[in-house]
Order: C-alpha cells, then sequence, then structure tokens
C-alpha cells in the first residue's frame, strides 16, 4: 500500500474514471505537474478533486478523467489522491509506470520554498517505495526535453513534446499544455539534488543513544 506516510490529508479518488487499480507496474518516473489554479488558493488539492470529480468533468471525458497520485499545496501540505501502485491520469502518454505530483500554481511561476522542500521529501519516499524510480531529470528544457521514457524525473511539458515529435502523431489531435510551466522546469534539477539529500537520510539508520 504506497500511501505516503507524511501526508498530510487524503483525498481518495474511488471512480475507476479517475484511476486504473493495481495497474501501475514498475513505476520508474516522477511527473510533474502544476494545478494552474494560481499562487493564492490555499485548498488546491480540494479544488482539483472537485473538478476531477464532478459530474460534467465525467460526462466531457467518460473514463480517463483527469487525476494525480498527490497535490502539494503552496504551503507544502501534501495531499494524497491515489495510491501509488495504482495508475492515475495525469497525461495521456506513460500515464503508467510514472507517479503523477500536481504542484500547487501556475506557470511561468516558480515552486515556493514550502513546496520545494516538502515536494523533495515527497519525492525522495517515492524513489524508496518504488527504487526503480532515478532522481535525475531526465530532460532540461522543452527545447531539450530528453527522453522522458527513462527513470527519473520529468514533466508534463516535457512528455507533450516527446510525444508530438514522433511521426505517427505529427497529425494527431491534443491540447498543449504549459505544464508545469518555465519557472518550475528549472527547478528540477533542484528538486531532484533535495530528494537525493532526503532520501540519503531516510536510508541512514538511527544510532542507538
Ligand atoms: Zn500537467
Amino acid at each position: 500500500m504506497p500511501v505516503f506516510p507524511d501526508n498530510d490529508g487524503t483525498k481518495w479518488l474511488t471512480d475507476p474514471a479517475n484511476l486504473r487499480k493495481d495497474a501501475n507496474g514498475k513505476v520508474v518516473r516522477v511527473v510533474v505537474h502544476t494545478t494552474a489554479a494560481g499562487m493564492t488558493l490555499q485548498d488546491q488539492a480540494g479544488s482539483a478533486y472537485n473538478t476531477w470529480t464532478s459530474a460534467s468533468e465525467r460526462e466531457r471525458m467518460g473514463v480517463g478523467m483527469v487525476s494525480a497520485h498527490f497535490c502539494v499545496e503552496l504551503d507544502g501540505r501534501v495531499i494524497q489522491f491515489v495510491d501509488t501502485k495504482d495508475i492515475a491520469f495525469g497525461t495521456g502518454w506513460l500515464t503508467g509506470t510514472s507517479v503523477h505530483i500536481e504542484f500547487a500554481g501556475i506557470g511561468p511561476n516558480q515552486l515556493l520554498e514550502p513546496q520545494l522542500q516538502y515536494g523533495s521529501n515527497l519525492i525522495a519516499w517515492i524513489a524508496k517505495a518504488h527504487p526503480d524510480v532515478a532522481l535525475d531529470p531526465t530532460g532540461v528544457s522543452e527545447a531539450d526535453p530528453g527522453d522522458p521514457t527513462k527513470p527519473g524525473i520529468t514533466c508534463h511539458k516535457f512528455i507533450q513534446v516527446v510525444w508530438r515529435a514522433k511521426p505517427e502523431n505529427k497529425t494527431a489531435k491534443f491540447t498543449p499544455k504549459d505544464c508545469p510551466g518555465t519557472g518550475v522546469i528549472g527547478q528540477l534539477p533542484d528538486l531532484a539534488r533535495r530528494a537525493k539529500l532526503r532520501l540519503a537520510l531516510l536510508n541512514t539508520p538511527i544510532a542507538a543513544p
């Protein structure tokens, strides 16, 4: 049951339209998103949950409504929606074998300090629970998105850019997302660096007094 023990609350999604039970397989990557709900709203997890579970959204999207495993609020509180052994629908491609994190905020703003701190703690725990996750960004920028299929830390934008560049997808219909925006993309190395430090701490046995 990969449930983040340091969560500040849970808002479990239960409708199969929002998740695929026990299907996440060998998790290899963390996908970073932003909620696009601005830089002031304090309960962005609640707002996202309401959108994801609304009847009108169900009508519009059917099965495959958007979801994520976690939201990291502006003040660093971490809310969990989906067990990481289940698939959450954060992206259209590389949906599975991923853990999707929504950071409260909107591009091109950067993550706030508490989000960097508690977000990197969360990412470290994900790597401990799913040891095939690598704590390095696999891409640099929209122009250099790397290979998001590889184990590591990536973002919604990089997955879209690489998917779009495939010859078979050149004319496919999709909605380009500015997610998580350039400010957060620039912080991926810092998030990775902090997560590695935290993971080292998690893996250090506490010495007997
Ligand atoms: Zn996104």
